[in-house]
């Protein structure tokens, strides 16, 4: 690779970190909501990072596939992060139901799975057979006002 090359390999990667930079304070980019922006950025910055890694002499058709395996990348932290925010959710619901419960009297039991979903939960209480239904973005609450033992 010759000095220009050299050169202008350096100012496209300046380019494109500063371009990441500015997609993710969105201040210049106003006309893009937050999620595409974070989203481009991340694909970029796998991008930089994928071709970083590239051996030297690797085929066209290898550098092209860098551009498809950083989208998917992206992708699935993408998918990442929200099951870790949902999953936030979901235990932060159970920890409000558990205190209102145990207020109320009740003695719930372990939170058991729905089967189906990996974001579903319910308990009973072990006192009054009552229960409580939990996802990351709702609560069926069948509990009592008061335990009592039937
Ligand atoms: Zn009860």
């Amino acid at each position: 690779m010759d000095q220009t090359e050299q050169t202008k390999l350096a100012q496209l990667e300046l380019a494109l970190h500063y371009l990441v930079s500015v997609l993710e304070e969105g201040s210049l980019v106003e006309r893009y909501d937050k999620e595409t922006r974070e989203s481009l950025a991340d694909v970029l910055r796998l991008l930089v990072e994928k071709v970083n890694d590239l051996p030297l002499n690797v085929p066209d058709n290898l550098v092209q596939a860098t551009a498809v395996r950083s989208i998917i990348g992206a992708s699935e932290q993408a998918n990442m992060a929200e099951m870790a925010s949902r999953r936030e959710q979901l235990e932060r619901r159970q920890r409000e139901v558990e205190a209102s419960a145990s207020i109320q009297g009740h003695l719930l039991g372990d939170w058991e799975q729905v089967k189906g979903s990996d974001m579903e939960f319910q308990a009973t209480c072990q006192v009054c057979g009552g229960f409580v239904y939990v996802s990351d973005n709702s609560v069926y609450n069948l509990l009592l006002d008061i335990c009592q033992r039937l």
